[in-house]
């Protein structure tokens, strides 16, 4: 069973702790441009163990919002290197490294995505960020690797990675670019499932089969959505046609600052309102808000 919780609605941080069951808190929800509820990053806590699942441009800002800082989060999961995911990895690196007595934090990454990460977004502001050093900086000087481990779920194949109680499943999605018609086209993105009860799509066009393969398995599903057809997300448009009872334990998060205003994007369908809740899901994910899995 689960409960969703208001959280840090007087201004008080929030704990990186939790009685022993799992916490699942949205820091922002929206897309990647929002501007009101700042970008769909992750953290997900259980007993003393916690994992900041993407740090986009405005990671730190949301962390902010709720009494943290960078220096608070030990552990980040990146999912893929559009800015809205890991434009906050760099202060992360930074303020780490040159922040007195405080050790590395840690990173989950694959080894496929690890040299994406580091070569292709993180080198260029960290790489030569001390003189004389004798060598250009790594990854592994600003953070301590853990690598995920193969697994078979159902007879497919994935990743998963044991952060004390906190299990992460990881999965290749369809993100970009929007002509990759296999994850094998696609840039590295990927989504996550928690203790084999939260599933999280990550950034994915739509692709059906994915939400109905873990329908099943999932106690709640989060699905990124965009209100609008076409580009690298699934629409709210496409989602409806998923079947009523995966709707029913789906909320929806990465949406655009009209999220509230269904009418500049939702007027002319005859098939959804743009109330998620009247179209069959459980709701749009709400930031200030905790998932909590008992
Ligand atoms: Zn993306």
């Amino acid at each position: 069973m689960y409960e969703v919780k208001e959280i840090c609605r007087n201004g008080e941080s929030l704990p990186l702790t939790t009685d022993g069951s799992l916490r699942i808190v949205f820091i922002g929800t929206g897309s990647a441009f929002a501007k009101r509820r700042r970008q769909s990053n992750i953290l997900v806590i259980q007993g003393n163990h916690h994992v900041l699942i993407d740090c986009g441009t405005q990671g730190p800002l949301a962390l902010n919002d709720l009494g943290l800082s960078v220096l608070d989060v030990r552990c980040y999961h990146p999912t893929h290197s559009h800015a809205d995911h890991i434009g906050g990895l760099e202060e992360v690196a930074l303020m780490n490294r040159y922040t007195p007595n405080i050790s590395k934090p840690d990173m989950i990454i694959l080894r496929d995505y690890q040299d994406i990460l580091w070569s292709k977004s993180l080198a260029g502001g960290c790489e030569y960020c001390e003189a004389n050093q004798g060598r250009p900086l790594q990854l592994t000087d600003f953070f301590n690797i853990l690598r995920p481990k193969n697994i078979e779920i159902e007879g497919r194949k994935f990743w998963a990675y044991k952060h004390g109680p906190i299990e992460l499943v990881i999965m290749r999605t369809r993100h970009f670019p929007d002509t990759a018609i296999s994850v094998d086209e696609s840039q590295w993105c990927s989504g996550i499932f928690i203790n084999r009860r939260v599933w999280i799509s990550g950034d994915t066009m739509f692709d059906a089969d994915y939400p109905i393969r873990f329908a099943n398995l999932a106690e709640v599903m989060f699905h990124d959505t965009q209100l609008f057809f076409g580009g690298v997300h699934a629409s709210y448009q496409e989602l409806m046609t998923l079947p009523e009872d995966v709707r029913k334990k789906m909320y929806l998060y990465h949406y655009g600052d009209n999220w509230d205003k269904p009418e500049t994007w939702a007027a002319g369908s005859d098939k959804y309102t743009g109330d998620p809740v009247k179209d069959g899901f459980l709701g749009w994910t709400e930031q200030r808000t905790a998932y909590d899995f008992y």
